[in-house]
């Protein structure tokens, strides 16, 4: 695509929020990217509008069948004052990953890209700069078309908005306690697991809230068939440290191919930490915790980089990670990740954009 990219910037620019209290999420920029899609043209008017609500009409594919998909990502800005991206390409790659599963049309992702940073040059007075701040990137796509039939769309309507967000932890990392769900289940293998689709996160926040009732964060999912293997955390891939080796389950057509797992993934194998893609079963887990091998426990996700988990709960047990504490390998992981990110470590694998 090289359509050029028309602006109208907004006469009446926002306050910006305290960037004590960004939380995430809940503050957007001035502007937003806005494209289309027909199926007779293609991919057409890309453009840069002032951030607005949208108005759609109510048959709108997206609100009936949930044609819905999204992606996650952040620009930081570095000491020298530049913006810059970790890795966008290989979210364009999962975009139209999962464009493909929902039968939502392809995205030139170079193009998307360079919409993306256009965008962030204009609302660059947004990003904020506290440490462990960052302005998260929201691109998604919906079926726009008014149409009761269940088909796939004709029309879609990709969106870039820009959120300004605070560090995921204020006082330091800290360890969370996680739920391992026996009940509900996230996906199931042939089904849109693997996507990063709107329609995954509804089938997951009952138990989500189940869980922030009894008191933990997040919750572990386990495969869907026979209630054993572990899948992934909320929004987060997972990584057991265990006498030595770092495991973390495969890929296997239920769960996301998280951008930060592969990261994590690179880095341990640049660093000849021994480090397996496989099955693991809840019980081999519980297993290596009696027996005093289970060392190191972290989330994986842009949201919060690495998230170290101090305590699993399963059924009638509990299991105490580290005391509690952060592990040696996720402390390593968390500052060589965001050292990256803020550019403060050199990029020796061409992980980041600057602009
Ligand atoms: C986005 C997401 C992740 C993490 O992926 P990153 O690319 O590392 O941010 C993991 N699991 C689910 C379900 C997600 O939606």
């Amino acid at each position: 695509m090289s359509e050029e990219i028309k602006v109208q910037l907004t006469a009446t620019p926002g306050e910006k929020p305290d960037s004590q209290k960004l939380g995430f999420g809940k503050y957007f920029t001035d502007h937003m990217f806005v494209m289309d899609y027909h199926k007779d043209k293609g991919w057409h008017d890309p453009r840069i509008v002032p951030y607005a609500p949208i108005v759609m009409d109510p048959a709108a594919m997206v609100f009936h069948y949930g044609q819905a998909v999204f992606e996650g990502m952040k620009a930081y800005l570095t000491d020298s004052g530049k913006v810059l991206l970790f890795r966008p390409d290989q979210n364009m790659q999962r975009l139209n990953c999962s464009n493909d599963r929902l039968g939502i049309p392809e995205i030139d992702g170079d193009f998307v890209i360079h919409a993306i940073k256009t965008l962030i040059e204009i609302d660059k007075s947004w990003i904020p700069t506290e440490k462990g701040t960052s302005l998260y990137i929201r691109p998604f796509i919906i079926a726009t078309e008014p149409c009761l039939g269940v088909r796939s769309s004709y029309t879609y309507q990709l969106i870039v908005i820009l959120s300004p967000v605070g560090a995921y932890y204020s006082g330091g990392l800290e360890p969370v306690k996680i739920n391992v769900e026996s009940d509900y289940t996230r996906a199931v293998r042939g089904g849109i697991g693997f996507a990063k689709a709107a329609g995954n996160y509804a089938a997951s926040i009952k138990a989500q809230e189940n869980a922030k009732k009894d008191g933990f964060s997040q919750v572990l999912w386990l495969d869907a068939i026979e209630k054993k293997y572990i899948e992934e955390v909320g929004s987060m891939n997972i990584f057991f440290k265990i006498g030595g080796k770092v495991i973390t389950p495969a890929i296997n057509g239920s769960i996301l191919k998280g951008v930060t797992r592969s990261s994590v993934i690179a880095l341990l194998q640049e660093w000849g930490v021994p480090v397996e893609e496989r099955k693991l079963s809840i019980d081999e887990i519980f297993e290596a915790s009696q027996q005093g091998l289970l060392e190191e426990v972290f989330g994986t996700g842009t949201a919060a980089v690495i998230s170290p988990v101090g305590e699993l709960h399963w059924k009638e047990h509990t299991m105490k990670i580290n005391e509690g504490k952060i592990g040696e390998l996720s402390q390593k992981l968390y500052d060589t990740i965001t050292g990256l990110q803020s550019g403060n470590l050199p990029d020796t694998r061409n992980w980041t954009i600057t602009f």
